[in-house]
């Protein structure tokens, strides 16, 4: 019976056809979780909305347009501890406080 397919043949056809499909499902699973995660960039952990990023006293912060919740950059609350002026962090919380209007007013 030379037309049908032998066992090894169909063994060897299911086999690629599933490494095809496993193939498949991983990319497509590879590019929803990276969608997932640039639809998330620059976007506040607590409520969603848009995150600015300004540099307050050389501290770079991150804040958000609505909660206002303030978030740092790996490293840069250890920055501002470590500056030799202890009022440092207080510093830059309190410039920050003042808005995110994008006014960088320096201390009075
Ligand atoms: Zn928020």
């Amino acid at each position: 019976m030379p037309d049908k397919p032998s066992k090894n043949e169909e063994e060897y056809f299911a086999r690629r056809d599933a490494e095809l499909l496993r193939q498949q499902r991983d990319a497509a699973h590879r590019a929803a979780v990276d969608a997932e995660r640039r639809s998330h960039h620059m976007k506040c952990p607590k409520c969603g909305y848009d995150l600015i990023t300004g540099e307050w006293h050389g501290v770079q912060v991150d804040q958000c347009t609505h909660c206002h919740g303030i978030w740092f950059d790996a490293g840069e609350v250890e920055t501002a501890l470590a500056h030799p002026e202890p009022t440092m962090l207080a510093r830059v919380f309190r410039t920050v406080l003042r808005g995110v209007s994008g006014a960088k007013a320096s201390d009075p």
